[in-house]
């Protein structure tokens, strides 16, 4: 099959991804063999090519929003069909013995393992999965629109319930929320918040493709991370990898809201007066995501329905995918479309 690997963690622009013919795996007892259809491209994707996390398995095959269709099942599999639709998510196998996987806290396992960093993913024309680890997509999305929901939307789901608004700031109507970074999963919450009432207020710097999605999308307010939005807001969700808007937003925050990080990797967060945090301010970051926020998520997100905006790639182009998403120049979500 063809597979793009990494060999060796460095700059995108010098094109790390090298697209190569490997063995097609083979699946263990409980694992599925996934032809891929489409994958989406993850900003944490750039941060395993690039070096920011540690290199957990070298040469590695990239990629976690994999969606494509049963190939072959181990022995020990029954839930799913041949040919049936799938997608594979970051998290690809938790021990299920730890006390994080013990207290429904799965997402903090310390033993987990996770799809394109500690296992190959789906940058590739075929990628294993663990079974009970494989969500099956709902119909009414085309396999590269259903690729970004399998971590901006399950991450940004997740992101969204920390926030904790709907259930302490007496219910979504006209909450709140903003949203810094407006790239894959931003799109995707503004459609979540809006559709349960909340008002969204995006700051992003880039103005050709992330403002303009955004207003298209019904935000309340779009502006730079410089400009304060012109009310004082209940919750907000920080996207982009850049610590210094940690003050920022927190400076556009009312007292008692919630500052929830999004990222795998954020740059260094400044030090602040602790008059940005005082009032009740709860900063909290966002750790991988529990089977049951997949689930959750792709019921409600093929519910309302969510539509993502997807820029597609050949599986050849991937470097330059991680590239454009490096420069803010994808609007909506980059994915690699093998069999679209
Ligand atoms: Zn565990
Ligand atoms: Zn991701």
């Amino acid at each position: 099959m063809k597979a793009c690997v990494l060999d060796t963690p460095c700059p995108v622009e010098q094109r790390p991804l090298q697209l190569t013919d490997v063995a097609i795996p083979s699946p263990a007892d409980d694992e599925l063999l996934v032809r891929v259809s489409a994958c989406g491209v993850c900003r944490t994707d750039l941060h395993v090519v690039e070096g920011e996390l540690p290199i957990r398995r070298s040469p590695v095959i990239p990629g976690h929003q994999v969606v494509g269709t049963v190939a072959a099942r181990g022995q020990a599999v029954n839930e799913f069909q041949l040919g049936q639709r799938v997608g594979i998510a970051w998290l690809h196998h938790t021990d299920g013995s730890c006390r994080y996987c013990l207290g429904q806290r799965e997402n903090l396992c310390e033993q987990a393992e996770f799809t394109g960093w500690t296992v190959n993913g789906g940058y590739a024309e075929y990628a294993l999965a663990a079974a009970a680890f494989v969500y099956p997509i709902p119909d009414g999305f085309r396999d590269a629109q259903a690729a970004p929901l399998l971590c901006a939307g399950i991450i940004g789901y997740r992101s969204l319930r920390l926030t904790g608004l709907g259930e302490s700031f007496g219910g979504w109507g006209g909450a709140r929320l903003g949203i810094y970074g407006f790239g894959a999963a931003g799109h995707v919450v503004i459609q979540l918040a809006r559709a349960r009432g909340a008002d969204v207020y995006v700051c992003t710097r880039d103005v050709d493709r992330h403002q303009t999605l955004a207003a298209e999308l019904g935000a309340a307010w779009v502006g730079d991370a410089s400009e304060p939005p012109p009310v004082k807001l209940d919750a907000s969700i920080i996207f982009a990898p850049a610590g210094e808007l940690v003050p920022a937003a927190l400076g556009h925050l009312d007292k008692g809201g919630v500052l929830v990080l999004g990222g795998i990797h954020m740059s260094s967060i400044p030090s602040f007066d602790y008059s940005l945090i005082y009032g009740e301010r709860v900063v909290r970051s966002v750790a991988n995501n529990t089977r049951l926020d997949g689930r959750e998520f792709l019921a409600e997100a093929a519910r309302i329905p969510v539509r993502t905006q997807v820029q597609e790639f050949s599986l050849a182009d991937a470097n330059e995918a991680l590239l454009a998403l490096k420069h803010d120049a994808i609007r909506g979500a980059a994915v690699l479309a093998l069999l679209c």
